[in-house]
């Protein structure tokens, strides 16, 4: 079985650079694993949206993104899906740490992609955990390096960058800002460059929110590597 696997994974990342974008219209024309698709299917997630059909080529095959649209265009699964997909083609492990790390400006964001995340992650066999603060924070403390995905607000995260030894993030392999403009708005700038500057450089950095201002680019310009600036307005 493990053969099989890899060789499975081998034939998604040769196909990432020979998909016709314009003949996408299904999650099931992108090179998705089984895992993934069948999470996605399972709760009616069939057609990706445009934010998402514009970004997820690009994000599976490594790139940063600088993605932008409006509040409700489905940027959650355009930061999920590629997670999972890194994950699953480094044959990441409950073992193996810290995978991915996703900042959101609020507890209910962040629950809301927790939520998301439990149930088209669902095949795939990562932990993930919340980081938000309002729970105790020995509760936290002591299950964070169990976290393969963990996703929390600004100021909680660089809590226990500060303050708990077990939240390491030296295996960490791709960052999601979402909401990166409210994230600054809310005065999180600061708290946000501590967090970048504690991780790995060798990284794939996903950004979205809804407006592209020019504050997410100076942020940016300290995080990301030829990033690829997706935007979708409305009557595009
Ligand atoms: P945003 O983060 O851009 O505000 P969300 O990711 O929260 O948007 O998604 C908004 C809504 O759209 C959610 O209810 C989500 O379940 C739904 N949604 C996202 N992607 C799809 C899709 N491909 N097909 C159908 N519904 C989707
Ligand atoms: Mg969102």
């Amino acid at each position: 079985p493990h053969v099989i696997e890899f060789e499975k994974i081998k034939e998604l990342q040769r196909s990432y650079d020979k998909v016709d974008l314009s003949k996408v219209s299904t999650f099931a024309d992108l090179p998705l694993s089984d895992h993934t698709l069948n999470g996605l299917k399972d709760n009616s997630f069939t057609h990706p949206t445009e934010i998402q059909k514009a970004s997820l080529l690009y994000s599976l095959q490594g790139n940063d993104i600088l993605g932008a649209a409006k509040t409700g265009s489905g940027k959650t699964l355009a930061f999920l899906i590629p997670v999972l997909e890194s994950l699953y083609c480094q044959r990441w492990t409950r073992l193996d740490g810290l995978g991915a790390l996703i900042l959101t400006p609020t507890r209910e964001l962040a629950l809301q992609i927790f939520e998301t995340l439990k149930k088209v992650g669902k095949n795939h066999g990562f932990s993930a955990g919340l980081i938000i603060g309002g729970k105790d924070l020995k509760f936290e403390t002591k299950r964070i390096d169990q976290c393969n995905i963990v996703i929390g607000t600004p100021g909680r995260i660089l809590q226990h960058m500060n303050e708990n030894p077990l939240f390491d993030c030296v295996t960490m392999k791709i960052l999601v800002l979402d909401e990166a403009d409210r994230c600054l708005d809310m005065g999180f700038e600061r708290d946000m460059n501590c967090i970048i500057e504690n991780l790995p450089p060798e990284r794939q950095t996903l950004l979205f929110s809804a407006t592209q201002t020019k504050s997410v680019k100076d942020l940016v310009r300290l995080s990301l590597r030829n990033p690829m600036y997706v935007s979708v307005h409305e009557h595009a």
